[in-house]
């Protein structure tokens, strides 16, 4: 890590060590030393898949022909991704009473797994799959994926559980986001572009009550000039180990 990274996270955990309330917004830098790949950008999914196939309208026209490339996209690589160190992290930050919530855009399930259960995933999670019929919610089995499409005891076929496009926020995660955004004192934004709308606005509310916002990302992004109080330019495992261990310290 860069000495100016250092000195930054010295100053977070500062800080954050004073916070009452403070929460996390997460989104796709987290997973990266995972293994998730990102959708945008040179090498993303969307240069190899076309976006249409997540179009709620195709879906629902046609799950049988679309399930084999969702599979091959979001069930080959998601079901051997591990949580790291970030992850695991905010997770143990949350059983000690640091973290009041976690808001992730991802749809990789790994804070779940990780351990998070004051979690609200913004824009649902591939762990598990909803029936189109009864609504039925299940875990995303690797047998029930092994025929397409997966199908429900009622007959029904599941659709993996996180928002496609032309499809609304989840609203138990939408309200729970919005109401930890207006308690909170703190945000820790970690991997997020601050580009996708609504949820970019999480770490907005918690700036304009007044509150601190914390950043980590190797690159600058939507929210570091606009938005972030202290900017931490590295990874996100290198960096919340080193807040971590001083937040502990200090
Ligand atoms: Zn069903």
């Amino acid at each position: 890590m860069s000495p100016e990274a250092s000195r930054a996270v010295l100053r977070a955990a500062q800080k954050l060590g004073q916070a009452k309330r403070l929460i996390a917004f997460t989104g796709a830098g987290i997973s990266v030393e995972s293994g998730i790949p990102s959708f945008r950008g040179e090498g993303g999914i969307w240069t190899r898949y076309d976006p249409a196939t997540l179009e709620l309208g195709r879906f629902l026209r046609d799950p049988a022909a679309a399930w084999p490339t969702i599979r091959e996209i979001f069930y080959e690589y998601t079901s051997k991704a591990e949580p790291n160190d970030a992850h695991r992290i905010l997770a143990r930050w949350e059983a000690e009473g640091r973290l009041a919530f976690l808001v992730t855009q991802n749809i990789d399930g790994l804070h779940e797994a990780a351990g998070s259960r004051a979690l609200a995933e913004f824009h649902g999670s591939c762990r598990h799959l909803v029936c189109l019929d009864c609504g039925t919610r299940v875990e995303a089995e690797p047998a029930l994926l092994a025929d397409l499409p997966p199908r429900c005891r009622c007959g029904g076929i599941f659709k993996p559980g996180f928002v496609f496009f032309g499809e609304g926020i989840p609203r138990n995660a939408y309200e729970a986001s919005f109401a930890a955004a207006e308690t909170a004192d703190a945000c820790l934004v970690i991997g997020s572009t601050g580009e996708v709308y609504p949820a970019a606005e999480i770490p907005r509310i918690v700036k304009r009550r007044g509150g601190l916002v914390v950043e980590i990302d190797p690159e600058p992004t939507g929210f570091t000039e606009s938005v972030t109080d202290i900017f931490i330019r590295a990874g996100a495992s290198e960096a919340m180990r080193e807040l971590d261990r001083e937040l502990v310290n200090g």
